[in-house]
């Protein structure tokens, strides 16, 4: 289940600072795809066993002066109605100032769990400050210092109690497929939700920080069973600014994370910008199956095979390494392929889910390793004996076997990826391949 915890507070409290030292931990051990870079504002934590994702809603926010207020309030709204948990963050050397009560009394509006971070602890005088933070009206500070780590294993800790219980209807049955609709305001997610699932059917609140509707919603369309994640979210039109690029980008979270397979809009009469690229990252982080959705393709007046060939490279050279997925042209409007976006979804689901006998990989990849095996490296030689796939991995998960793991390196892994996807079918969903000994 997908749980976000919302860093906010005005700018240079620390906030990017205690970031990273919450993802620190985790993202080396996980964000070992190739080609995902690591970003300042979304990122992975692991405490007691429990995961959690959290955002730097800072991260997006250009610092000028006349835009500071608004700006702020916006990103503290974006958290209320986005996240779980919210981290307000304040700089206990300065003690409170003006914009810091604001934002407590936006926080205070909220029924949203809401922890105040007193930052910088490790400055001087700063816990003789500490008691004035009373005043926000959001109990206990918690005292920490982000640049030496004091104090927030005990943050954490408080994370997780106040992390809410999913509720029961927001465990979807695990053997059918949900879906996500992501991308860029305006190319076209509600338009190809009502292509499948007809018009408006849920009555969504306005308000932000009331209880949200189920995350997941079940659909039995054109003979295909599958959960559409968060329909609702996005149908409901958001009164603050949707040029801004973070917003886009936080409200897809939590979609792509409850989701299986990702369908990613992208509007032809635009092309490829950064928020789609933004947006794919994340769906890369998560390691989600993709479909991607070149919409509008109605209003595009070359429309020739070769018009096609070079959209879909662009899009593959834009994304890669990662370049195995469907790519359909569409148009919401007009309803055509919108069938193909499900079957391929579906398709993309199975293949996710898709084990190979291990004696069919034996013999092929072994095969293949004979032909072309790891690079001698100092005179050493590493021999693969066998390969065997992980049962209940979340993604196809490929375990080889040998004597040196360790000299075994990205290009080689990259080979074996290559002859795998190759031979079966894994189009549309990253997989994964470990080296082990005994
Ligand atoms: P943001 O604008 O809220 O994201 O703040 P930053 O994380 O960029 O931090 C602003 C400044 O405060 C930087 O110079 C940091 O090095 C410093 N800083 C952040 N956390 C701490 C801390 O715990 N102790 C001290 N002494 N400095 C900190
Ligand atoms: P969202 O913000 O991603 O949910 O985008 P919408 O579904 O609200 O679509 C934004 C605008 O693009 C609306 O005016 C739609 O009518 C229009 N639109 C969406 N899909 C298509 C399409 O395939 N073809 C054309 N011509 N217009 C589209």
């Amino acid at each position: 289940m997908s749980r976000l915890v919302a860093i906010v507070g005005r700018p240079n409290v620390g906030k990017s600072t205690l970031f990273n030292r919450l993802t620190q931990t985790r993202s080396a051990i996980v964000d070992n795809t190739a080609g995902t870079t690591r970003d300042r504002q979304y990122g992975m934590v692991e405490w007691c066993g429990q995961e959690f994702s959290i955002v730097d809603t800072g991260g997006w926010v250009v610092n000028s002066e006349d835009i500071f207020e608004e700006e702020i309030n916006k990103q503290v709204q974006i958290a209320i109605e986005e996240a779980d948990v919210i981290l307000f963050v304040v700089d206990a050397s300065t003690g409170v100032t003006d914009l810091d009560d604001q934002v407590a009394a936006i926080l205070r509006r909220s029924k949203k769990p809401v922890i105040l971070v007193a930052n910088k602890e490790d400055i001087g005088d700063a816990r003789f400050n500490i008691p004035e933070f009373y005043s926000l009206g959001l109990g206990d500070p918690v005292e920490v210092s982000s640049a030496n780590g004091s104090g927030t294993g005990d943050l954490l800790d408080k994370v997780i109690e106040d992390m809410p219980e999913p509720k029961e209807e927001e465990k979807p049955e695990e053997d059918v497929a949900k879906f996500a609709i992501v991308g860029r305001p305006n190319a076209g997610k509600s338009s190809l939700i009502n292509a499948f699932i007809g018009e408006e059917r849920h009555i969504v609140t306005d308000i932000a920080g009331t209880t949200r509707d189920s995350i997941y919603h079940r659909y039995n369309k054109f003979g295909f069973d599958f959960y559409l994640v968060d329909t609702a979210g996005i149908r409901k039109k958001q009164k603050v600014n949707e040029d801004i690029e973070y917003y886009s980008v936080i409200r897809s979270i939590r979609s792509i994370e409850a989701s299986d397979v990702c369908i990613l809009m992208i509007d032809a009469t635009r092309g490829i910008e950064s928020q789609d690229a933004n947006i794919f990252g994340l769906i890369q982080k998560n390691r989600k199956g993709l479909v991607v959705c070149v919409n509008k393709w109605d209003l595009v007046e070359d429309k020739s095979e070769k018009a096609q060939r070079s959209f879909e490279n662009a899009i593959r050279q834009r994304f890669a390494p990662f370049t195995d997925f469907p790519i359909l042209f569409t148009s919401a409007i007009t309803k055509q392929r919108i069938f193909k976006v499900l079957e391929t979804a579906i398709d993309v689901f199975k293949n996710r889910r898709r084990i190979i006998p291990t004696s069919q990989l034996n013999t092929y990849m072994l095969e293949q390793i004979a032909i072309t095996p790891p690079p001698s490296n100092k005179g050493k030689f590493v021999k693969i004996k066998y390969v065997t796939m992980l049962k209940d991995a979340v993604i196809p998960t490929f375990i080889f076997f040998c004597n040196l793991p360790q000299w075994v390196k990205e290009p080689y892994r990259r080979f074996l990826e290559n002859k795998i996807r190759e031979k079966w079918d894994f189009h549309g969903t990253p997989i994964a391949i470990f080296m082990r000994d005994k």
